[in-house]
């Protein structure tokens, strides 16, 4: 399998006004392949969420390179192209909310790509199906569970059709079944033929994953 992502000595520092700068990456050098299971694990800290926000073009290295899909995140018009095919899910998904009732929340991504209504609509309801939340849609999304939130919010994201999924922490707030549920989703879109990076500080999540990642 091809490279769906590759970064050549990418070094990464946030640059706050008036202070030091803060390191959070050095000297990265990865492949993740496409169809890959990847964990990436690491302490607090240690970069995983500026790593995954490089992957897709959130943020640019500093110095180095990343390459999505053979395009080069430094080059601002790949970048459209690179958020589409790499989705995020965050650890707070209830920050990842926009919209009043579940359906509407997960049409903002296709309808922000100028799709056509038709087409908005499938894709919206194949997510829904998908995510299990398809009896939802009309129900407002701020009275969800913590665990039905989180698929929400990954139902926003597949809505975009990704290639590639980041679930960053994704667990981190959920009870242990709300945990096994997000997992479950996890491995039946890498059998579906999805990328997977799963950030995690759980082990017994990460190895579940084809290959583990640990940054320090
Ligand atoms: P992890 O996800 O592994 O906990 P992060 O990528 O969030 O690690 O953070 C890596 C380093 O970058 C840490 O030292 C963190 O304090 C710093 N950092 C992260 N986000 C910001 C930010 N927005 N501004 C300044 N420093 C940040
Ligand atoms: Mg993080």
């Amino acid at each position: 399998m091809p490279a769906l992502i590759k970064l050549q000595d990418v070094h990464f520092s946030y640059r706050i006004p008036d202070t030091d700068p803060v390191a959070a990456l050095a000297g990265i050098d990865l492949e993740i392949r496409e169809g890959e299971f990847v964990a990436l694990i690491g302490a607090n800290g240690s970069g995983k969420s500026t790593l995954a926000k490089i992957f897709n073009a959130l943020l640019v290295p500093g110095s180095g390179y990343a390459l999505v899909d053979g395009l080069d995140t430094r080059e601002k018009s790949s970048r459209p192209r690179i958020r589409a095919a790499i989705g995020m899910v965050f650890q707070r998904p209830q920050d990842q909310i926009v919209a009043t009732t579940v359906g509407e929340d997960v049409a903002f991504g296709p309808g922000n790509m100028k799709q056509p209504p038709e087409q908005i609509c499938a894709l919206v309801n194949s997510a829904l199906k998908e995510t299990g939340l398809f009896s939802y849609r009309d129900r407002a999304s701020y009275l969800l569970s913590a665990g039905e939130t989180q698929r929400l919010a990954l139902a926003g994201v597949l809505a975009m059709r990704p290639s590639c999924l980041i679930f960053d922490e994704t667990t981190a707030m959920l009870d242990p079944a709300g945990r096994k549920m997000v997992m479950e989703q996890a491995r039946r879109l890498h059998s579906s033929g999805h990328t997977i990076i799963f950030i995690t500080h759980l082990m017994e999540e990460a190895v579940q994953a084809e290959r583990i990642i640990a940054l320090h």
